[in-house]
């Protein structure tokens, strides 16, 4: 074959293939409150109530000198997708009256540690990392679901039950949206990130002190799929998914937690019995609170008429301690990361 003959014909077979494709296999379908302008209005006005006045932290993944994701055909490169799911979740809640706070909101480096730091200083409520997936093999164009990630395992004392809650809310509405499964590595969709690096877990999950999640929307190495991300629409309905699983995770709400005592106060020894006012507008699970000293399990008492939980730290040496307690509401939403310092002397 000649030169430009030979060229002609490379650009010709995914062109095709392509096209065969799309025409069979990409599909989706709008979601019936956001396919018109009533309906997402509508919809945004709706969960503006739970919305307004959170700050929330977005972090599009990769950009600038970190471009080297891309799909099989081209069609998408990692970076751009993850900005452009960003904006689009970035207009959605800014209009229900959120506060959003991007790491990038262009093409651009940001370390990874960085992005961790800007969001710890930013005052934001959650931390959300918008990513897209590949598998572990080259070759393998057949995998494609979509996976919301978590720090820690569930055993560990460093896991925050918090993080899983919100990851399950936005892992499930994503997948519904987009029509993908959760992975088989997981019944909900919601994975530790101790799954991809034992013990240390995604940097970003990792650095982070504020609640925060990471999204994995979908494989773009998946021969299909890469078509669905190339396409702004889609990307649209991507965002709403997000959106609307953030936006239902604050309608369910989650307990407050806040101590019943002078905060700047040392306590006296024989005096050091501290009272907690657990809060939650549905109702607090009883059987769900934990109580750490200094991350051993404590005894507590708790009083469900006046929602208060009782330390008694009379036995304790004098010294500093630091306090965790963890409670779920009856939706099953645990309490954002609660420690304080305690002096009893
Ligand atoms: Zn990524």
């Amino acid at each position: 074959m000649g030169r430009a003959n030979r060229y002609l014909f490379l650009l010709l077979i995914p062109l095709g293939y392509i096209i065969s494709c799309s025409s069979a296999k990409v599909h989706y379908e709008y979601p019936p409150d956001w396919k018109s302008d009533s309906a997402r209005n509508a919809t945004i006005t709706k969960y503006s109530e739970f919305l307004r006045g959170k700050k929330i932290f977005l972090d599009p993944g990769h950009g600038g000198e970190d471009r080297h994701n891309k799909g099989n055909f081209e069609l998408v490169v990692e970076a751009d997708i993850n900005l452009k799911v960003g904006l689009y979740l970035r207009e959605y809640l800014t209009q229900a009256g959120a506060e959003v706070i991007m790491s990038r909101d262009k093409d651009a480096t940001v370390p990874l540690k960085l992005r961790s730091e800007l969001a710890n200083t930013s005052g934001a409520d959650v931390f959300i990392s918008i990513h897209h997936n590949a598998p572990g093999k080259k070759e393998d164009d057949y995998t494609n679901y979509t996976s919301t990630y978590y720090h820690a395992l569930e055993t560990d004392f460093e896991h925050e039950p918090s993080n899983r809650d919100i990851a399950r809310y936005i892992q499930r509405d994503l997948a519904y949206v987009m029509d993908n499964p959760g992975g088989l590595g997981s019944f909900d969709g919601t994975y530790s990130d101790y799954n991809i690096y034992p013990k240390a877990g995604f940097s970003v999950l990792r650095l982070t002190t504020i609640p925060a999640v990471l999204v994995e929307g979908s494989f773009f190495t998946n021969k299909y799929e890469e078509q669905r991300l190339s396409l702004d629409e889609f990307n649209k309905i991507q965002a709403w998914g997000i959106f609307r699983g953030l936006a239902k995770y604050y309608k369910a709400g989650y307990p407050e937690i806040t101590p019943l005592y002078d905060e700047s106060i040392s306590f006296i020894k024989d005096k050091a019995v501290l009272e907690y006012s657990l809060k939650d507008k549905a109702g607090i699970n009883k059987k769900s609170i934990s109580v750490y000293i200094d991350s051993v399990d404590n005894d507590f008492h708790f009083n469900p008429v006046t929602s208060t939980l009782t330390l008694d730290l009379t036995k304790l040496k004098p010294g500093e301690y630091s306090v965790r307690i963890i409670c779920a509401n009856i939706s099953g939403n645990h309490s954002l990361p609660f420690f304080r310092k305690v002096r009893i002397i």
